[in-house]
């Protein structure tokens, strides 16, 4: 099978949204008048960001589950996205399911494959994303990470952690049950991007940045791009996983479930800021986007996180440059 009959057979689809898609020299995008274009780009390099013999429908799903998160992250919707692809060899076996993973996300979100590249190489997946946002006369919708001000509330979706729990299962740190290594290895693999809930978040949230590397990371990233501090409580170090509880403290010491939750990476959550007289609106937005949402602490005008346990006492760790659980 040669390049334009790779192309043609598994990335050739006739397009709707777009104005011209796979088969030119460039694709063609119409976007909504009052509106801006976000683009976004994301890589996945076998040894680092997977294993060689990585299960290529997985692959095809976190590849744009990855990019479409960033996306959610500014509140924008997803228009299109490209595809460039180094491949060792030109393997149907491989080639099928990961574009059945790959393009079963993107009907989900009505994201159009409309360009890309392909060439061969070690494997090497690199997606780029279009969405739009709305922004009637210049005044952009778009969710930075540089709104957060002193008293708002801090929020995470869904659940952290589990990504971790699973990459350290399989590197074989700890045995986990088998319902629940299940539960952790497809937050690991099939990571859900929060879409829905980032376009609800629109002019709600005051900031906001998808979690790749990890809460405290992270929200760090939107401390120091809003110029403030935090304050960050949990009811119990496992709260925010989804395998968290007794069946996990069995074979997981809490100290290590704190670290995947804090610093875990791989969890493509949303953490939000929004001032403190829009819960009732946040709840909405968690509702009608089906995204369970948790409060978890207050920007502060002090910088750097404090955080704290459940009876508000201080935690201590070295989390930020937590890598390997040494
Ligand atoms: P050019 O040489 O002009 O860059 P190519 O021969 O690389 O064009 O690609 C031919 C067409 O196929 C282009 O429209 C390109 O966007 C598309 N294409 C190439 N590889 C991919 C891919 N992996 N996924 C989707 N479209 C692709
Ligand atoms: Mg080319």
């Amino acid at each position: 099978m040669g390049e334009f009959d790779l192309i043609a057979r598994y990335f050739r689809h006739p397009v709707r949204r777009a104005a011209l898609g796979v088969g030119d020299d460039c694709a063609l995008l119409r976007i909504a008048s009052g509106h801006q274009l976000a683009v976004s780009s994301d890589m996945l390099v076998q040894g680092r960001h997977f294993l060689e013999g990585a299960d290529p429908r997985d692959l095809g799903h976190k590849a744009l589950a990855v990019n479409l998160s960033d996306l959610a992250a500014c509140g924008a919707q997803p228009l299109a996205f490209t595809l460039a692809l180094a491949l060792p060899a030109a393997d149907p076996l491989w080639l099928e399911p990961f574009a059945q993973g790959l393009l079963a996300l993107a009907r989900a979100h009505e994201c159009e494959l409309v360009g890309g590249d392909t060439t061969a190489g070690p494997l090497n997946i690199c997606i780029t994303v279009f969405g739009e946002v709305p922004a009637a006369d210049g005044a952009s919708q778009a969710l930075l990470r540089s709104g957060a001000r002193p008293g708002d509330d801090i929020y995470v979706s869904g659940t952290l952690g589990d990504a971790r729990l699973a990459l350290e299962s399989l590197r074989g740190q700890w045995t986990l049950p088998s319902a629940l290594l299940d539960v952790a290895t497809r937050r690991l693999h099939q990571p859900t991007p929060r879409v829905a809930l980032g376009m609800a978040l629109r002019g709600l949230a005051s900031a906001a940045i998808d979690i790749s590397d990890g809460l405290l990371g992270d929200l760090g990233h939107v401390l120091e791009a809003s110029g403030v501090g935090a304050r960050v409580q949990l009811a119990a170090p496992g709260q925010l996983l989804a395998c968290g509880g007794e069946a996990l403290d069995a074979c997981v010491p809490q100290s290590h479930q704190l670290a995947c939750v804090l610093a875990g990476g791989d969890d493509y959550e949303l953490a939000f800021t929004a001032a403190p007289g829009q819960r009732d609106a946040v709840a909405a937005a968690a509702r009608t986007s089906a995204t369970p949402v948790t409060r978890i602490g207050r920007i502060e005008s002090e910088p750097d996180i404090r955080l704290l346990g459940a009876l508000g006492e201080p935690l201590r760790g070295d989390w930020r440059s937590f890598d390997h659980f040494s």
